[in-house]
């Protein structure tokens, strides 16, 4: 098995996993607010985001822990970024299973497999309005990653998406005290669900005090003195005319218009220092670099820089990768999702916390 990032991919370290523990602290917000309707009194409700954002670094390290030690039964893992090697004339039947992996320590491995499993997930790819896209007037924006690694609450959190991911991310904020307001461009949140459902959840989301604006276009973004200014416009062709256009003022955008799949090559990995220390900051606003469409499919390899080695294996790779551990295996290395697991787990350090996915941000490669 051959991983660029942390293993557990997008679901441990940066879906399923931390969004849900932030869920969950989420939900305790908005029940003990509510407590006083139940005859409690317990004083003024406070949100601590950097103890919550250690509880979920916590959560993620015991989880990708549990996957790490659990791949170690038996599967052979390579920490590094794999590319089909392009058709070699002399023996055209074998290139399409060779794969050229840049390792992560530095150096290059080639491998050959009767069988590859592509299981490369998803990528962010924001839209190209202007103040998004890569350039001078970029503004700093909050990406699905970036978004769980603030330090403090947002005071008026813009979103830009009504999905999925927009809207679990936009209850949370709205139930750890920001003001929230969600820009969706179709005249439904949630466009693949049933009109009824879409309509309740709005209804829901509307009664927490979330603000939706349906029908909505996102025209432009610009730094202002507050944070973000974002021009909208409900005009169906998208023209911004008085009539029709508004501009929010929000303290931080968060960028949830879609995650189309990583089925490209990524680009070759810059400095794994200057990727890494460049998504870890956490200040008063953003600092996080925005993300950058994936590159082309018809990016080469480059060329080899350092000792390759070559390995010949003789089954498919994802034979190895379905290979089960022993039930006591399971048992000895699952962990699971108790308050006992999560005081026990380790404080994660600077070095070990996890970073960002590589093509979710400007940089790809990891250290
Ligand atoms: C914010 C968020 C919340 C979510 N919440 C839920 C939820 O509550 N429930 C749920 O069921 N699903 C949820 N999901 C979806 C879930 O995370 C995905 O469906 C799942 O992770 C997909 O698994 P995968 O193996 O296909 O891809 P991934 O988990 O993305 O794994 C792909 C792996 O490939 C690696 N990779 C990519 N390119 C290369 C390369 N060239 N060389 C080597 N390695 C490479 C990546 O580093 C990554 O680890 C959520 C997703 C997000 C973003």
């Amino acid at each position: 098995m051959v991983e660029l990032g942390p293993v557990g991919g997008t679901c441990v370290n940066y879906g399923c996993t931390p969004t849900k523990t932030m869920v969950a602290s989420a939900e305790i917000a908005h029940l003990a607010r509510r407590a006083p309707e139940f005859g409690i009194h317990a004083g003024p409700v406070q949100v601590d985001m950097a103890r919550l954002r250690q509880r979920k670094r916590d959560m993620v390290k015991t989880w990708r822990e549990g996957s790490e030690k659990r791949l170690s039964y038996g599967v052979d893992l390579i920490h590094g970024e794999a590319s089909f090697l392009p058709a070699e004339p002399q023996s055209p039947k074998s290139t399409p299973k060779s794969i050229l992996v840049r390792l992560n320590q530095g150096g290059e491995l080639r491998l050959t497999a009767d069988l590859v499993v592509i299981d490369t997930g998803l990528t962010v790819n924001p839209p190209s309005i202007p103040g998004l896209a890569p350039g001078p007037s970029q503004v700093p924006f909050l990406d699905i990653v970036s978004i769980m690694e603030l330090d403090h609450l947002p005071e008026h959190l813009l979103i830009l998406g009504g999905g999925h991911i927009g809207l679990e991310f936009g209850q949370m904020f709205r139930r750890f005290g920001s003001r929230v307001t969600i820009v969706q461009r179709s005249a439904q949140l949630l466009p693949q669900e049933d009109e009824d459902i879409a309509q309740e959840t709005a209804k829901l989301l509307r009664e927490d005090g979330i603000e939706i604006l349906l029908s909505t276009n996102a025209h432009s973004v610009a730094a202002s003195p507050g944070g973000i200014q974002l021009t909208v416009s409900s005009d169906p062709t998208g023209q911004v005319t008085p009539a029709t256009s508004r501009t929010l003022e929000g303290s931080h955008l968060l960028v949830a218009t879609g995650t189309p799949p990583a089925s490209t090559s990524p680009q070759p990995a810059s400095s794994p220092t200057t990727a890494a220390s460049s998504r870890s900051t956490s200040t008063s606003r953003p600092a996080y670099p925005a993300s950058t469409p994936p590159a082309t499919s018809t990016a080469a390899p480059p060329s080899p820089t350092s000792p390759t080695t070559t390995t010949a294996y003789s089954r498919p790779i994802y034979a190895a990768v379905l290979t089960p551990p022993s039930a006591a295996q399971r048992t000895a290395s699952f962990p699971t999702a108790s308050s006992s697991t999560l005081s026990s787990a380790a404080s994660a350090s600077a070095s070990d916390r996890p970073p960002p996915r590589a093509f979710l941000s400007a940089s790809p490669g990891f250290p």
